[in-house]
């Protein structure tokens, strides 16, 4: 693509190495598109917070080659034990249960520190070759016609660096959002205040996750969580508002000794603390020019529900594939305004969602494991039969064995996928690796062209219009 005289430092700027952008440098690196992450702190996050990672997002992880560090770095929520008194007064089960199945592999969360995610992803970004340059902080953003469309990113040591694309993962404060003057609209979800921190505890058992409701009017609850594959519990506590939460080890200790049978002394280790207040808002555009919003710098939503993260690697998993299209294949570069049209739709969802379930108005439950989500309206979706079967094209492409192929084994990889099922493939000059065998009962009988992120994106009972739709995005 991007031919002109300037020089660039790089052909993408990611900022932030949270999950997000680390998974997008992953998506970018293994597509051979050269992008650098730039991190403001000299290391990675250490907190525990987004534990949750939902059977959607497991599938991701699967493609971008760290599933099996992600499913030995962690484990199954464990079922809540609720404390009245002093003693055991019942149980309380976070999620409807869900089995595993031909079509999807993973049926409930997985419980992983964010922080052991986070080492899990950079350790795949640099075994791919990518790069993290930590210590880096941008604070403007210039994009100028004069630039011959490349954006520049002062960090605050004064070097400039220009690339043909940004994007901003720079998390819920985003200084590029904020540079590019891009706003955000929401509510408050919860006035009330809440501590999130890792601890040591001793004495408590790690086989429940303990929560203590709160005792009085105008108290707050403590829950404490035993984080899978660590010896950490993570400590969440709600606040009457306007107060200050007092974050030092000696404030943890007193609010775990108020709020429960523990001694102050019990927690042994403070190792990790914030504190937020739940909000829920959807910045008013995911692009500006060639810079784009991903993650929590394009939407910040409760914890409740456990989708932050997941939305967050998700759109760069969307991300990643079109700016590999343009960049490396020569796609045009529309294809990348379909990312806003796709990812902020499924936002604004999850924000509602996150907001429902933080008010206790729905479970968790088949919605927060986020197979369902699809992109059928999307303008890049093509559904060519009158009458589509079980899987229309913009639905999630199911797991399941076609002629002794595993689909998953297939899809794996940056590449698209021709299902053939029940129907004659035709050639397409091994542009997308082919699968063909009989109708499947989750896909019925069809040509489904399936994304490099898992998605149908045609389909249809002939060739007729493949074609067309290939040339779009370079196939
Ligand atoms: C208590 C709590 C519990 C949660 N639980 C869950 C859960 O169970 N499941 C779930 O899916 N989500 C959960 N989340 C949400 C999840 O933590 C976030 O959605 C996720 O961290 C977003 O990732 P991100 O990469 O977009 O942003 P961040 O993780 O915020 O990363 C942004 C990065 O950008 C860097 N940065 C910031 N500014 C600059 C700059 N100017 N220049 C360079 N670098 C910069 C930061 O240092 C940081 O490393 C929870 C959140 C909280 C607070």
């Amino acid at each position: 693509m991007a031919g002109g005289s300037v020089a660039v430092d790089t052909d993408v700027l990611v900022v932030g190495a949270g999950p997000t952008g680390l998974a997008l440098g992953i998506d970018l690196a293994r597509r051979g598109v050269d992008a650098l992450v730039v991190e403001r702190a000299d290391e990675l996050f250490p907190g525990s917070r987004g534990k949750g990672i939902q059977p959607r997002t497991m599938e991701v992880f699967d493609d971008l080659g760290v599933i099996d560090a992600i499913l030995a770095a962690g484990g199954r929520y464990p079922v809540q034990m609720i404390w009245q008194d002093g003693v055991r007064a019942g149980e309380h089960r976070m999620f409807d249960p869900a089995e595993a199945s031909e079509d999807s592999a993973y049926a409930e969360p997985w419980m992983v520190a964010q922080w052991r995610t986070q080492q899990i992803l950079h350790a795949r970004l640099t075994e791919l070759g990518g790069r993290v340059a930590f210590g880096r902080e941008v604070v403007s953003v210039t994009q100028h016609p004069l630039d011959e469309g490349t954006v520049a990113l002062r960090l605050s040591c004064g070097e400039t660096l220009r690339a043909w694309y940004a994007v901003a993962a720079d998390g819920g404060r985003s200084a590029v959002r904020r540079a590019l003057g891009i706003g955000m609209t929401g509510e408050t979800v919860d006035p009330h205040p809440m501590l999130v921190a890792d601890v040591r505890i001793r004495g408590l058992d790690r086989d429940n996750w303990h929560v203590f409701p709160p005792r009085g009017e105008g108290a707050g609850f403590l829950a404490l969580c035993p984080l899978a594959g660590t010896e950490d519990f993570q400590v969440a506590a709600q606040f009457p508002e306007g107060t200050e939460i007092d974050l030092t080890p000696d404030g943890i200790r007193k609010v775990v000794a108020d709020r429960s049978r523990l001694a102050a002394e019990d927690v042994t280790e403070v190792r990790w603390a914030s504190d937020f207040r739940p909000r829920a808002a959807l910045a008013d555009r995911f692009r500006s020019g060639r810079v784009f919003l991903a993650g929590d710098a394009a939407h910040v939503h409760s914890p409740a529900g456990g989708q932050g993260l997941n939305t967050s690697v998700q759109d760069a998993y969307n991300l990643g594939w079109k700016l590999g299209a343009v960049l490396r294949d020569g796609a045009d570069a529309a294809l990348l305004d379909t990312y806003e049209e796709e990812r902020r739709a499924v936002a604004a969802d999850m924000l509602g969602l996150s907001t429902r379930v933080h008010r206790g108005e729905t479970r968790r439950g088949e919605a927060t494991r986020q197979l369902g989500l699809h992109y059928r309206e999307s303008s890049l979706t093509t559904e060519t039969r009158t009458s589509p079967g079980p899987v229309r094209a913009g639905d999630r492409a199911p797991d399941g064995t076609v002629n002794g192929v595993r689909l998953f084994d297939a899809f794996r990889g940056p590449h698209w996928t021709l299902l053939a099922l029940g129907v004659e493939a035709p050639e397409l000059g091994g542009a997308a690796r082919v699968v063909q065998g009989p109708a499947h009962p989750a896909y019925g009988t069809g040509l489904f062209l399936v994304r490099p992120d898992g998605y149908v994106g045609w389909a249809g009972e002939t060739c007729e219009g493949l074609a067309e739709f290939g040339r779009r995005i370079r196939l």
